[in-house]
């Protein structure tokens, strides 16, 4: 090698180094992908990523290092559980404030709803007592009418209202029993519970 060249050689090794040097601050803002014209980073999203992975291997070492090592690779993983845990928490909060939405319809629903407790005269001094609207507080008609003839001793019956709704129908006048054991035994709010005396309204009118 003459004296020449190898300065020569010298000066382009120095050039070499202080490009290397300034790289990666003009890297940054000047790469982009020879295959697909976009910057690097976004290679993944286009449908060339393979060549474009082996053009950036072959045209910017350092960059694809940066981005497709099995480092970058395996914290870009961390980042997609992340990503996936975070859309799980929010299913689950979802999930959560539909529940609750459901549960306090729900309670909305009961506070609006109301049972009857109906004296009705059949014959005369002869009463019955109807209660309607059990089903509302998740009770089953069949079980209460059933507790009601155990509790007062007397016939209870399961009946169809003339809606077609299921009442209970209880012989004797047991309103006030039947108030009690509703509030006590069921935990039936008293203001949800409406008393009608069907006889009163009969002799009233
Ligand atoms: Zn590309």
């Amino acid at each position: 090698m003459s004296e020449a060249e190898s300065s020569a050689a010298g000066a382009a090794a120095g050039e070499a180094a202080a490009a290397a040097a300034v790289a990666p601050v003009t890297a940054r803002e000047t790469v982009y992908c020879g295959v697909c014209s976009l910057p690097p980073e976004y290679c993944e999203f286009g449908s060339t990523v393979k060549k474009c992975m082996d053009w950036l291997e072959k045209n910017n070492p350092s960059l694809h290092q940066k981005l497709y090592s099995s480092e970058a690779l395996e914290s870009k993983m961390g980042t997609m559980t992340l990503e996936a845990q975070q859309k799980a928490e929010k299913d689950l909060a979802k999930k959560q404030q539909k529940e609750e939405l459901r549960q306090e319809r729900e309670a909305a629903k009961k506070k609006a709803s109301l049972v009857y407790i109906k004296r009705v005269e059949r014959t005369k001094r002869k009463f019955v007592t109807v209660v309607a609207g059990i089903e509302l507080f998740d009770l089953s008609v069949k079980t209460v009418a059933k507790d009601f003839g155990k509790k007062f001793a007397c016939g209870s019956s399961v009946t169809k209202s003339a809606a077609g709704t299921e009442e209970i129908t209880v012989q004797g006048d047991l309103s006030e029993e039947i108030w009690d054991e509703l509030t006590e035994k069921y935990g039936i709010d008293e203001d949800n519970i409406k008393q009608i005396d069907e006889s009163k309204k009969k002799s009233a009118s």
